[in-house]
């Protein structure tokens, strides 16, 4: 059988406006659950002498795993005629803000629920900032519960406007706004009828259009230096391809030093012999026709496609150290081969990561805080935006021997300045 496309996608919004309920209809109307699945929901509503709720459904799911039966939760999944949905579960902020960083989990897609009965909250506002602050771009806004507004497009019009204008300035451009009530399936698996007036797809079909950021073999070649061996009296360049392809006879770029040459010949270790194209996840070793001084820590790139290269940009990191993330400090910074001395020039914003609470003024970064910085090496390094490539865009700042937390490159300083 062909491997389904799988698809990661993470639900936020503020409490009790309706994430349990939009995943437990969408497993529901895709026929996603597991025998009887329903069953035990309606025993969890009697025994809570609630009526029936989708809601509880994840609760279901928890129950049996805690019997130790099958699902595991945090892999809860629902298909449609297109591809696999894996649900990224993100029991508090912190843990999925510590994943997604780390590069644990990666959502690639995200649901934002507002209840359009009690609007847009605070919590809201803070859960399209933690989509930014990740990079994640396919964002698709919920406005649940219409059925409270008697489906009014005015009300939903307003909602749309404000959240909007909110994201937009983040840097966060939903792909669709679409009225939902989850409780009921409208515009979840089927076009309600109960909103003529919105003529978008509903949710299932909004989302199976979406299209798959490409792999990582079709991303620009990325090949960072490991190691420079001698070997036979030729110099074999070795690493591991963290993007693209990268072919015999190819025209390459040495970053950040600026060197050009081509590839002579690869060797690729697992095989024991020549090969003409090696791509991402190999580990390989090449010789080039110019023999350059090349050292652990450059980046080969096909020449018009080349990674960033600077000695500041700006990061949005977790920092899980002992002692606080301070400036004018010497840290060493790790991103993929590269490891060198930095510091953090400005500390531009802070939140607690559990409450997303912004911390005013703040001069440090405590443990489990989240902050947007500007960072400084001690020379040029490369790097790409983590949004365009997840393995040289991430990083991990050591404080004396510990790794003490992990970042995400959001951009060169200057074009951040110019953006806003
Ligand atoms: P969560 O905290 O975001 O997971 O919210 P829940 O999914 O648990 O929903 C909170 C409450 O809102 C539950 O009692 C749901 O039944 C209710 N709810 C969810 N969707 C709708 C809806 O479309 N219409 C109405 N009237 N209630 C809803």
């Amino acid at each position: 059988a062909i491997a389904r496309e799988v698809l990661n996608i993470v639900v936020v919004g503020h409490v009790d406006h309706g994430k349990s309920t939009v995943i437990g209809r969408l497993l529901y109307d895709t026929q996603s659950l597991p025998e009887g699945a329903i069953e035990r929901v309606k025993r969890i509503s009697r025994e809570k002498g609630k009526p029936f709720e989708y809601a509880y459904l994840l609760d279901a799911f928890e129950e049996e795993q805690k019997q130790g039966i099958t699902i595991d939760t945090t892999r809860l999944q629902f298909h449609t005629g297109k591809r696999d949905y894996v649900i990224i579960d993100a029991p508090g902020h912190k843990e999925f803000l510590k994943n997604m960083i780390s590069g644990a989990a990666s959502a690639e897609a995200a649901l934002l629920i507002i209840d359009a009965n009690e609007g847009i909250q605070e919590q809201s506002k803070r859960h399209g900032y933690l989509l930014s602050l990740l990079g994640i771009q396919k964002v698709y806004v919920l406005v649940n519960k219409m059925d409270l507004i008697d489906y009014s497009e005015e009300k939903f019009n307003e909602i749309r406007h404000e959240m909007n204008e909110f994201l937009n300035n983040l840097h966060v451009y939903p792909l669709k706004y679409i009225p939902v009530a989850a409780f009921y399936g409208e515009n979840l698996a089927s076009r309600s009828d109960k909103m003529p007036w919105y003529k978008g797809e509903p949710l299932l079909q909004a989302i199976d259009l979406l299209e798959k950021d490409q792999g990582l073999e079709g991303k620009p070649l990325r090949f960072p230096i490991q190691d420079v061996y001698k070997f036979d009296n030729r110099r074999i360049i070795a690493g591991r391809i963290e993007s693209g392809t990268l072919n015999v006879g190819d025209e390459i770029l040495i970053s950040p030093s600026n060197k050009v040459t081509t590839v002579k010949s690869i060797e690729y270790w697992a095989e024991k012999d020549k090969q003409e194209s090696v791509y991402a996840g190999m580990s390989v070793g090449i010789t080039v026709a110019d023999e350059f001084f090349n050292q652990r820590g450059e980046f080969i790139s096909h020449v018009n496609n080349a990674p960033l290269s600077a000695d500041t940009f700006k990061a949005n990191l977790f920092w899980l150290g002992k002692r606080e993330l301070v400036k004018n400090k010497e840290y060493k910074l790790k991103l993929v081969t590269q490891e060198i001395e930095c510091e953090i020039l400005s500390i531009i914003k802070v939140i607690d990561a559990t409450t997303l609470e912004n911390i005013e003024n703040a001069s440090q970064v405590k443990t489990n805080d989240v902050a947007e910085v500007i960072i400084r090496t001690k020379k040029k390094i490369c790097f790409d935006e983590f949004k365009n490539n997840q393995n040289t865009g991430r990083f991990v700042i050591v404080d004396g021997y510990d790794v003490s937390g992990g970042g995400i490159v959001a951009g060169l300083v200057e074009e951040i300045q110019t953006a806003s």
